[in-house]
Protein backbone atom coordinates (compact mmCIF):
# COMPACT_ATOMS: atom_id res chain seq x y z
CA UNK A 1 0.00 0.00 0.00
CA UNK A 2 1.09 3.26 -0.91
CA UNK A 3 2.58 5.56 2.04
CA UNK A 4 0.09 7.88 4.25
CA UNK A 5 2.26 9.08 6.96
CA UNK A 6 5.15 8.81 5.83
CA UNK A 7 4.20 10.13 1.99
CA UNK A 8 6.91 11.96 0.18
CA UNK A 9 9.01 12.34 3.55
CA UNK A 10 12.60 11.63 1.71
CA UNK A 11 12.21 14.51 -0.41
CA UNK A 12 14.14 16.99 1.65
CA UNK A 13 10.96 19.63 1.19
CA UNK A 14 8.79 17.67 2.47
CA UNK A 15 7.84 20.12 5.42
CA UNK A 16 7.24 22.61 3.37
CA UNK A 17 3.49 23.21 2.69
CA UNK A 18 3.47 23.96 -0.79
CA UNK A 19 5.02 20.29 -1.50
CA UNK A 20 2.35 18.76 1.20
CA UNK A 21 0.06 20.34 -0.80
CA UNK A 22 1.67 19.36 -4.16
CA UNK A 23 1.03 15.75 -2.56
CA UNK A 24 -2.27 16.15 -2.26
CA UNK A 25 -2.19 17.71 1.19
CA UNK A 26 -4.93 19.79 2.82
CA UNK A 27 -7.73 18.43 0.23
CA UNK A 28 -9.16 16.71 3.57
CA UNK A 29 -9.55 19.67 5.18
CA UNK A 30 -12.43 21.61 2.96
CA UNK A 31 -14.37 18.38 2.47
CA UNK A 32 -14.43 17.44 6.50
CA UNK A 33 -15.92 21.13 6.87
CA UNK A 34 -18.62 20.03 4.29
CA UNK A 35 -19.94 17.55 6.84
CA UNK A 36 -21.29 18.22 10.42
CA UNK A 37 -18.81 17.67 13.49
CA UNK A 38 -21.16 14.86 14.60
CA UNK A 39 -20.83 13.14 10.91
CA UNK A 40 -16.91 13.46 11.10
CA UNK A 41 -17.15 11.86 14.46
CA UNK A 42 -19.30 9.00 13.19
CA UNK A 43 -16.93 8.42 10.14
CA UNK A 44 -13.91 8.47 12.69
CA UNK A 45 -16.05 5.77 14.77
CA UNK A 46 -16.75 3.41 12.02
CA UNK A 47 -13.44 3.65 10.94
CA UNK A 48 -12.63 1.81 14.18
CA UNK A 49 -9.12 4.04 14.81
CA UNK A 50 -7.30 3.20 18.60
CA UNK A 51 -4.87 5.57 20.05
CA UNK A 52 -1.60 4.97 18.79
CA UNK A 53 0.20 6.30 22.35
CA UNK A 54 -0.09 2.96 23.70
CA UNK A 55 -3.27 2.40 25.10
CA UNK A 56 -5.32 2.03 22.53
CA UNK A 57 -8.52 3.62 23.27
CA UNK A 58 -11.17 3.84 20.52
CA UNK A 59 -11.00 7.36 19.46
CA UNK A 60 -14.54 7.91 18.52
CA UNK A 61 -15.09 7.46 22.25
CA UNK A 62 -13.06 9.55 23.27
CA UNK A 63 -14.14 12.55 21.15
CA UNK A 64 -17.97 11.74 22.29
CA UNK A 65 -17.23 11.75 26.25
CA UNK A 66 -15.68 15.02 25.11
CA UNK A 67 -18.37 16.10 23.36
CA UNK A 68 -21.07 15.00 25.37
CA UNK A 69 -19.63 17.43 28.39
CA UNK A 70 -21.26 21.13 27.73
CA UNK A 71 -18.40 23.18 29.54
CA UNK A 72 -16.91 25.92 27.32
CA UNK A 73 -13.84 26.11 25.92
CA UNK A 74 -12.65 22.69 24.75
CA UNK A 75 -8.97 21.90 24.20
CA UNK A 76 -7.65 19.36 21.79
CA UNK A 77 -3.71 18.38 23.06
CA UNK A 78 -1.73 16.66 20.76
CA UNK A 79 0.43 14.31 22.98
CA UNK A 80 4.15 14.26 21.08
CA UNK A 81 5.84 13.59 24.21
CA UNK A 82 7.76 10.74 22.71
CA UNK A 83 9.70 9.95 25.67
CA UNK A 84 9.36 5.92 25.80
CA UNK A 85 13.15 4.49 25.17
CA UNK A 86 13.37 2.52 21.95
CA UNK A 87 10.19 4.89 20.60
CA UNK A 88 10.59 7.25 17.66
CA UNK A 89 7.85 6.37 15.31
CA UNK A 90 6.05 10.42 15.69
CA UNK A 91 9.75 11.34 15.22
CA UNK A 92 9.35 11.66 11.39
CA UNK A 93 5.60 13.12 11.11
CA UNK A 94 6.76 15.84 13.63
CA UNK A 95 9.97 16.86 11.20
CA UNK A 96 8.98 15.65 7.65
CA UNK A 97 5.42 15.87 7.96
CA UNK A 98 4.16 18.77 10.31
CA UNK A 99 1.66 19.40 7.98
CA UNK A 100 -0.59 16.28 7.90
CA UNK A 101 -0.26 16.50 12.01
CA UNK A 102 -1.68 20.23 11.50
CA UNK A 103 -4.44 18.96 9.10
CA UNK A 104 -5.40 16.15 10.99
CA UNK A 105 -5.33 18.58 14.39
CA UNK A 106 -7.59 21.08 12.40
CA UNK A 107 -10.12 18.63 11.31
CA UNK A 108 -10.43 16.59 15.17
CA UNK A 109 -10.44 20.02 16.98
CA UNK A 110 -13.38 20.69 14.53
CA UNK A 111 -14.97 17.51 15.18
CA UNK A 112 -14.81 18.13 18.70
CA UNK A 113 -16.09 21.92 19.14
CA UNK A 114 -12.19 22.85 20.40
CA UNK A 115 -10.93 26.35 18.94
CA UNK A 116 -7.83 25.48 20.51
CA UNK A 117 -5.36 23.19 20.77
CA UNK A 118 -1.62 21.95 21.94
CA UNK A 119 1.22 20.42 20.58
CA UNK A 120 2.99 18.88 23.47
CA UNK A 121 6.31 18.39 21.86
CA UNK A 122 9.34 16.15 24.01
CA UNK A 123 12.02 18.53 25.01
CA UNK A 124 14.78 16.40 23.19
CA UNK A 125 13.49 17.75 19.99
CA UNK A 126 14.46 20.86 19.31
CA UNK A 127 14.75 20.07 15.85
CA UNK A 128 11.00 19.38 15.45
CA UNK A 129 10.47 22.15 17.37
CA UNK A 130 11.44 24.75 14.81
CA UNK A 131 10.06 22.52 11.97
CA UNK A 132 6.85 22.78 13.54
CA UNK A 133 6.56 26.32 13.96
CA UNK A 134 7.34 27.51 10.56
CA UNK A 135 4.79 25.13 9.37
CA UNK A 136 1.91 26.50 12.03
CA UNK A 137 3.09 29.60 10.78
CA UNK A 138 2.79 28.60 7.29
CA UNK A 139 -0.70 27.34 8.00
CA UNK A 140 -2.02 30.52 9.25
CA UNK A 141 -0.57 32.70 6.29
CA UNK A 142 -2.63 30.12 4.08
CA UNK A 143 -5.44 30.75 6.13
CA UNK A 144 -5.32 26.90 7.13
CA UNK A 145 -5.52 27.97 11.41
CA UNK A 146 -7.21 31.07 12.75
CA UNK A 147 -10.19 32.42 13.57
CA UNK A 148 -12.28 32.21 10.09
CA UNK A 149 -10.73 28.77 8.69
CA UNK A 150 -10.77 28.63 4.34
CA UNK A 151 -13.38 31.21 5.33
CA UNK A 152 -15.95 29.18 6.34
CA UNK A 153 -16.41 30.69 10.27
CA UNK A 154 -14.50 27.57 11.46
CA UNK A 155 -11.78 28.78 14.60
CA UNK A 156 -9.10 27.32 15.79
CA UNK A 157 -5.54 28.07 16.87
CA UNK A 158 -2.30 26.31 17.68
CA UNK A 159 0.18 26.29 19.74
CA UNK A 160 3.38 24.12 20.47
CA UNK A 161 4.43 23.69 24.43
CA UNK A 162 8.05 21.96 24.91
CA UNK A 163 8.22 19.92 27.68
CA UNK A 164 11.40 19.43 30.18
CA UNK A 165 12.55 15.41 29.67
CA UNK A 166 10.43 13.96 32.20
CA UNK A 167 9.39 10.21 30.85
CA UNK A 168 5.95 10.54 32.82
CA UNK A 169 4.65 13.72 31.14
CA UNK A 170 3.95 11.15 28.42
CA UNK A 171 0.91 9.95 30.84
CA UNK A 172 -1.85 12.47 29.93
CA UNK A 173 -2.61 13.59 32.97
CA UNK A 174 1.01 14.52 34.03
CA UNK A 175 1.47 15.69 30.68
CA UNK A 176 -1.68 18.42 31.52
CA UNK A 177 -0.31 19.77 35.11
CA UNK A 178 2.91 20.15 33.38
CA UNK A 179 1.09 21.90 30.40
CA UNK A 180 -0.45 24.27 33.25
CA UNK A 181 3.08 24.76 34.37
CA UNK A 182 2.83 22.39 37.52
CA UNK A 183 4.95 19.99 38.83
CA UNK A 184 4.19 16.83 35.94
CA UNK A 185 2.78 14.30 38.00
CA UNK A 186 -0.45 12.17 37.33
CA UNK A 187 -3.93 13.42 38.55
CA UNK A 188 -6.12 10.89 40.12
CA UNK A 189 -8.69 9.89 37.24
CA UNK A 190 -11.83 9.93 37.97
CA UNK A 191 -12.35 12.90 36.28
CA UNK A 192 -10.59 12.16 33.39
CA UNK A 193 -9.44 14.44 30.98
CA UNK A 194 -12.42 14.80 28.32
CA UNK A 195 -14.26 16.64 31.72
CA UNK A 196 -11.81 17.90 33.28
CA UNK A 197 -8.54 18.54 31.57
CA UNK A 198 -6.36 21.70 31.19
CA UNK A 199 -7.36 24.54 32.37
CA UNK A 200 -10.67 21.95 34.20
CA UNK A 201 -12.50 22.12 30.52
CA UNK A 202 -12.87 19.30 28.53
CA UNK A 203 -10.03 17.77 26.75
CA UNK A 204 -9.24 15.02 24.08
CA UNK A 205 -5.37 14.47 24.24
CA UNK A 206 -4.55 12.45 20.99
CA UNK A 207 -1.44 11.03 20.08
CA UNK A 208 1.16 12.79 17.23
CA UNK A 209 0.60 8.95 15.21
CA UNK A 210 -3.25 8.88 16.06
CA UNK A 211 -4.42 12.73 14.55
CA UNK A 212 -2.39 12.03 11.96
CA UNK A 213 -4.59 9.55 10.77
CA UNK A 214 -7.37 11.56 10.56
CA UNK A 215 -7.39 13.42 6.97
CA UNK A 216 -7.12 9.79 5.22
CA UNK A 217 -10.27 8.77 6.78
CA UNK A 218 -11.45 12.05 5.62
CA UNK A 219 -10.30 11.22 1.96
CA UNK A 220 -11.79 7.31 1.80
CA UNK A 221 -14.17 7.03 4.39
CA UNK A 222 -14.27 5.43 7.87
CA UNK A 223 -15.81 2.18 6.30
CA UNK A 224 -12.81 2.10 3.83
CA UNK A 225 -10.49 2.64 6.19
CA UNK A 226 -12.01 -0.17 8.51
CA UNK A 227 -10.24 -2.49 5.73
CA UNK A 228 -6.85 -1.49 6.30
CA UNK A 229 -4.93 -4.19 8.36
CA UNK A 230 -6.30 -6.01 11.03
CA UNK A 231 -9.98 -6.53 11.47
CA UNK A 232 -9.99 -6.45 15.44
CA UNK A 233 -7.90 -2.79 14.98
CA UNK A 234 -8.02 -1.37 11.88
CA UNK A 235 -5.74 1.03 9.66
CA UNK A 236 -1.91 2.22 9.74
CA UNK A 237 0.59 1.71 12.22
CA UNK A 238 3.82 3.16 12.36
CA UNK A 239 6.05 0.15 13.94
CA UNK A 240 10.08 1.77 15.23
CA UNK A 241 12.68 -0.82 14.61
CA UNK A 242 15.99 -1.09 16.19
CA UNK A 243 18.37 -3.00 18.12
CA UNK A 244 20.40 -6.23 16.39
CA UNK A 245 18.33 -5.99 12.65
CA UNK A 246 20.17 -5.41 9.52
CA UNK A 247 17.66 -2.71 8.28
CA UNK A 248 16.44 -0.76 12.01
CA UNK A 249 14.35 2.22 10.91
CA UNK A 250 10.36 3.53 11.37
CA UNK A 251 8.16 0.99 9.00
CA UNK A 252 4.54 1.97 7.99
CA UNK A 253 2.29 -1.09 7.85
CA UNK A 254 -0.94 -1.94 8.28
CA UNK A 255 -2.03 -2.37 11.74
CA UNK A 256 -1.72 -6.49 12.46
CA UNK A 257 1.60 -6.92 10.77
CA UNK A 258 2.92 -10.09 12.14
CA UNK A 259 5.92 -9.32 14.07
CA UNK A 260 8.14 -12.08 12.59
CA UNK A 261 7.22 -10.49 9.45
CA UNK A 262 8.54 -6.40 10.43
CA UNK A 263 12.02 -8.54 11.63
CA UNK A 264 12.46 -10.95 9.25
CA UNK A 265 10.78 -9.25 6.03
CA UNK A 266 10.41 -6.07 6.43
CA UNK A 267 14.09 -5.33 8.90
CA UNK A 268 16.26 -7.96 7.18
CA UNK A 269 16.96 -10.15 9.83
CA UNK A 270 19.28 -10.52 13.00
CA UNK A 271 22.33 -8.40 12.29
CA UNK A 272 25.22 -10.62 10.60
CA UNK A 273 23.06 -13.73 11.13
CA UNK A 274 23.34 -14.14 14.52
CA UNK A 275 20.24 -15.77 16.17
CA UNK A 276 17.63 -14.07 18.03
CA UNK A 277 17.53 -13.98 21.61
CA UNK A 278 14.50 -11.70 22.63
CA UNK A 279 12.10 -9.06 21.63
CA UNK A 280 10.52 -6.04 23.00
CA UNK A 281 7.67 -5.61 21.22
CA UNK A 282 6.25 -2.14 21.85
CA UNK A 283 8.62 -0.07 24.13
CA UNK A 284 10.92 -1.11 27.41
CA UNK A 285 8.00 -1.30 29.47
CA UNK A 286 6.32 -3.98 27.31
CA UNK A 287 6.40 -7.55 28.34
CA UNK A 288 9.80 -9.17 26.43
CA UNK A 289 9.32 -12.06 24.13
CA UNK A 290 10.87 -15.13 23.46
CA UNK A 291 12.05 -16.02 19.83
CA UNK A 292 9.17 -18.79 19.81
CA UNK A 293 6.44 -15.86 20.48
CA UNK A 294 6.86 -13.63 17.53
CA UNK A 295 4.15 -15.33 15.38
CA UNK A 296 1.96 -12.84 16.91
CA UNK A 297 -0.11 -10.26 15.33
CA UNK A 298 0.82 -6.39 16.42
CA UNK A 299 -2.24 -5.10 16.99
CA UNK A 300 -3.53 -3.92 20.75
CA UNK A 301 -5.99 -7.00 20.63
CA UNK A 302 -3.87 -10.34 19.74
CA UNK A 303 -0.94 -9.10 21.55
CA UNK A 304 -2.32 -9.80 25.23
CA UNK A 305 -3.34 -13.12 23.71
CA UNK A 306 0.47 -13.64 23.15
CA UNK A 307 1.70 -12.36 26.33
CA UNK A 308 2.75 -9.28 25.72
CA UNK A 309 1.75 -5.73 24.37
CA UNK A 310 1.33 -3.90 21.15
CA UNK A 311 2.04 -0.45 23.57
CA UNK A 312 3.97 1.84 21.15
CA UNK A 313 4.62 -0.31 18.66
CA UNK A 314 8.91 0.13 19.07
CA UNK A 315 10.03 -3.15 18.96
CA UNK A 316 13.70 -3.65 19.96
CA UNK A 317 15.08 -6.85 18.88
CA UNK A 318 18.23 -8.41 20.84
CA UNK A 319 20.67 -11.22 19.62
CA UNK A 320 22.18 -14.11 21.16
CA UNK A 321 24.86 -11.79 22.38
CA UNK A 322 23.02 -9.55 24.73
CA UNK A 323 22.98 -9.86 28.60
CA UNK A 324 19.14 -10.03 29.78
CA UNK A 325 20.27 -9.00 33.48
CA UNK A 326 22.03 -6.26 32.56
CA UNK A 327 18.68 -5.40 29.86
CA UNK A 328 16.85 -5.47 32.65
CA UNK A 329 18.90 -3.76 35.43
CA UNK A 330 19.45 -0.91 32.64
CA UNK A 331 15.35 -0.31 32.68
CA UNK A 332 14.92 -0.34 35.87
CA UNK A 333 18.07 2.30 36.07
CA UNK A 334 15.84 4.28 33.97
CA UNK A 335 12.34 3.82 35.60
CA UNK A 336 13.81 4.42 39.10
CA UNK A 337 15.28 7.87 37.94
CA UNK A 338 11.93 8.62 35.63
CA UNK A 339 9.35 7.59 38.74
CA UNK A 340 8.31 11.03 39.78
CA UNK A 341 7.90 9.78 43.23
CA UNK A 342 4.04 10.98 44.00
CA UNK A 343 3.58 7.08 45.33
CA UNK A 344 5.28 5.05 47.80
CA UNK A 345 5.24 0.67 45.83
CA UNK A 346 6.69 2.84 42.69
CA UNK A 347 9.16 5.41 43.86
CA UNK A 348 10.64 2.83 46.73
CA UNK A 349 10.09 -0.13 44.65
CA UNK A 350 11.73 0.91 41.58
CA UNK A 351 14.84 1.64 43.52
CA UNK A 352 14.69 -1.87 45.71
CA UNK A 353 14.81 -3.63 42.08
CA UNK A 354 17.12 -1.66 40.43
CA UNK A 355 19.53 -2.33 43.35
CA UNK A 356 19.23 -6.02 43.59
CA UNK A 357 19.37 -6.21 39.97
CA UNK A 358 22.63 -4.23 39.64
CA UNK A 359 24.05 -6.63 42.49
CA UNK A 360 23.06 -9.69 40.16
CA UNK A 361 24.90 -8.11 37.41
CA UNK A 362 27.73 -7.34 39.39
CA UNK A 363 28.30 -10.90 40.24
CA UNK A 364 27.46 -10.74 44.16
CA UNK A 365 23.93 -11.88 43.61
CA UNK A 366 22.65 -14.19 46.32
CA UNK A 367 20.18 -17.52 46.36
CA UNK A 368 17.01 -15.82 47.50
CA UNK A 369 17.50 -12.56 44.92
CA UNK A 370 14.89 -14.14 42.01
CA UNK A 371 12.67 -14.83 44.66
CA UNK A 372 13.21 -11.27 46.36
CA UNK A 373 12.42 -9.56 42.97
CA UNK A 374 9.34 -11.39 42.34
CA UNK A 375 7.83 -10.38 45.82
CA UNK A 376 9.00 -6.74 45.70
CA UNK A 377 7.82 -6.23 42.20
CA UNK A 378 4.44 -8.57 42.90
CA UNK A 379 4.19 -6.14 45.75
CA UNK A 380 3.94 -3.26 43.47
CA UNK A 381 1.58 -4.56 41.12
CA UNK A 382 -1.43 -3.07 41.12
CA UNK A 383 -0.42 -0.58 43.81
CA UNK A 384 0.68 2.25 41.97
CA UNK A 385 -1.17 5.36 40.88
CA UNK A 386 -0.14 5.48 36.98
CA UNK A 387 1.30 2.40 34.21
CA UNK A 388 4.79 3.25 34.84
CA UNK A 389 4.98 1.46 38.55
CA UNK A 390 3.02 -1.43 37.26
CA UNK A 391 5.34 -1.48 33.92
CA UNK A 392 8.53 -1.88 36.21
CA UNK A 393 7.38 -4.20 37.94
CA UNK A 394 6.11 -6.52 35.16
CA UNK A 395 9.66 -5.48 33.44
CA UNK A 396 11.47 -7.77 35.81
CA UNK A 397 8.73 -10.46 36.53
CA UNK A 398 8.81 -10.91 32.53
CA UNK A 399 12.57 -11.05 32.20
CA UNK A 400 12.96 -13.74 34.62
CA UNK A 401 9.56 -16.04 33.55
CA UNK A 402 11.05 -16.48 30.44
CA UNK A 403 15.09 -16.13 31.11
CA UNK A 404 15.44 -17.21 34.97
CA UNK A 405 17.63 -19.70 33.60
CA UNK A 406 20.20 -16.51 32.99
CA UNK A 407 19.86 -14.80 36.68
CA UNK A 408 20.39 -17.82 37.90
CA UNK A 409 23.91 -18.84 35.94
CA UNK A 410 24.97 -14.77 36.93
CA UNK A 411 24.21 -15.37 40.84
CA UNK A 412 25.69 -19.13 40.65
CA UNK A 413 28.97 -17.97 38.80
CA UNK A 414 29.24 -14.58 40.08
CA UNK A 415 29.84 -13.12 36.45
CA UNK A 416 28.44 -12.28 33.00
CA UNK A 417 29.38 -14.74 30.40
CA UNK A 418 28.62 -12.43 27.55
CA UNK A 419 31.10 -9.82 28.93
FE1 LIG B 1 4.71 8.62 39.95
FE2 LIG B 1 5.48 6.07 39.74
FE3 LIG B 1 3.37 6.66 41.17
FE4 LIG B 1 3.27 6.91 38.50
S1 LIG B 1 3.48 5.01 39.62
S2 LIG B 1 2.50 8.36 40.03
S3 LIG B 1 5.39 7.58 38.11
S4 LIG B 1 5.50 7.35 41.60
Amino acid sequence: MEKVLLKNIDNPNSADINEYKRVGGYRSLPKAFEDKPQEITEMVKKSGLRGRGGAGFPVAMKWLFACADTKFPKYLLCNADEGEPGTFKDRPILEKNPHLLIEGMVISGYAIGAQYGYIYLRGEYPGAYHILNRAIAQAYENNLLGDNILGKGIKFHLVVHRGAGAYICGEETALIESLEGNKGQPRMRPPFPVNVGVFAKPTVVNNVETLSNIPLIIEIGGEEYSKIGSPDCPGLKLYCVSGYVEKPGVYELPMGTILRDIIYKHCGGIKDGKNLKAVIPGGITTPVLPPDKIDCPMDFVNMPKHGSMLGSGAVIVMDETVCLVRVCHRTLKFLEHESCGKCTPCREGTGWLRSILERIENGAGVEGDIELLLSVSGNMLGKTFCPLGDGAASVVQNYIKHFRNEFEEHIKNGECKYE
